[in-house]
């Protein structure tokens, strides 16, 4: 079967490249006479290749000399818990900005571990359509916490929130490398690789090294594996790192900078949402619109209903919505558009546009959704 432009939210789409070079080296990497799935982390041959992906991390990200490049296991949720266990010590206290699940789901963790969370900001009064300004933060708070690109929801930041001498943490899962970042901005920032770096099974954390504490330090109880500390000291080999993924994660940020680093990523991804938030604004007879409010817009996740999503809640609307929104999935599938059924909470569909899918394949979404509209007007 031919390639399928994949839109899914994560795991997500990689570049086709990446996968042919992993394809070529799949029984024999570089001599070795076997694959890097078979072979111990702490190998002549493996080491190379995790020394090259933090190197590689530092360079795309800029990331200044006084930080750690960790990769961990887990996904970003397990960070949900890190980051309190590690950043909430001493006033046991933090700021969430609170701006859909993720926010949600990390200030939940916060609390569980017995940290005050204060959700000084919310943009739940429109079902987190857009990203709340921000002011500057203060008060004896451990850290500031923010989820900088709202992969249900579709929103991103703008701005990066003034938060003076509180370390700032930001959830990066789905924007990392899509755009560039200064880093030194943030006391810390994680992703999950699944939606822009590589397959599930690793998490990239890069954290100020002051911010680090030593793991009897962490709030009681911590174990051993959710201590930074840990994983900063043993260049992230404390035990088994999820070696394989890393292998491709590093595949996948030499084609990054192949295309230009953060810059060039950032230049494509604005073509590629372009191209179809400009088609939900103006489509003709406005099928489709956009969710999310102009000026809080991802450029990785775009979430958009058809004018049946219309709010009516009788059994006969809400029948009409799912038909149309089955229907179009189902029918983009079989035109080879796959994954762009929506979230839930969101309702409607959901193109997940990450640094690997091409122009070409949201030309191909919007010339389906022409077609689509055009059948069921
Ligand atoms: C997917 C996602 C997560 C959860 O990641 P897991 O690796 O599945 O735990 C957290 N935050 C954001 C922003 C995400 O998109």
């Amino acid at each position: 079967m031919a390639r399928v432009y994949n839109f899914s939210a994560g795991p997500s789409c990689l570049p086709e490249e990446v996968l042919k070079e992993c394809a070529a080296e799949m029984l024999d990497y570089n001599g070795t006479g076997q694959s890097v799935m078979e072979m111990s982390h702490r190998s002549k041959a493996y080491e190379p290749i995790i020394e090259d992906a933090e190197k590689m991390v530092r360079k795309l990200m800029n990331v200044p000399e006084n930080y750690k490049v960790l990769f961990v296991q887990g996904g970003g949720s397990t960070q949900f818990a890190m980051v309190a266990q590690n950043l909430g010590i001493k006033n046991k206290k933090a700021a969430y900005i609170e701006t859909g699940v993720w926010a949600k789901k990390a200030a939940a963790e916060a609390k569980k571990l017995g940290i005050a969370v204060d959700v000084i900001v919310s943009s739940k009064d429109k079902n987190y359509s857009y990203i709340p300004k921000v002011e500057k933060v203060t008060g004896d708070y451990d850290y500031v916490y923010i989820c900088f690109n709202n992969t249900i929801m579709g929103t991103h930041y703008e701005y990066i929130p003034e938060t003076g001498d509180i370390p700032l943490v930001a959830d990066i899962s789905s924007c990392v490398l899509s755009e560039p970042l200064d880093v030194s901005k943030f006391g810390l920032l994680f992703a999950g690789a699944q939606k822009n770096l590589a397959p599930a099974g690793v998490t990239l954390v890069i954290v100020r090294e002051d911010l680090i504490p030593e793991p009897e330090a962490c709030l009681p109880g911590t174990p051993t594996m959710l201590a930074y500390k840990t994983h900063a000291d043993n260049g992230s080999m404390y035990n088994t790192p999820p070696c394989y993924t890393i292998y491709v994660l590093d595949k996948v940020l030499h084609w990054i900078e192949k295309n230009g680093g953060a810059e060039g990523m950032l230049k494509r991804n604005q073509e590629k949402a372009e191209y179809l938030y400009n088609y939900l604004d103006n489509n003709e007879g406005n099928f489709y619109h956009a969710t999310t409010e102009k000026g809080s817009r991802s450029l990785m996740n775009v979430p958009f209903l058809t004018k049946y999503s219309t709010g009516a809640t009788d059994e006969a609307s809400v029948a009409k919505e799912k038909e149309i929104n089955d229907k179009f999935v189902k029918e983009a599938a079989a035109a080879g558009l796959v994954n762009l059924k929506g979230h839930r909470l969101v309702g409607g569909m959901r193109a997940s546009i990450y640094n690997a899918m091409t122009l070409d394949g949201v030309k191909a979404l919007v010339e389906f959704m022409k077609k689509f509209a055009e059948a069921n007007k």
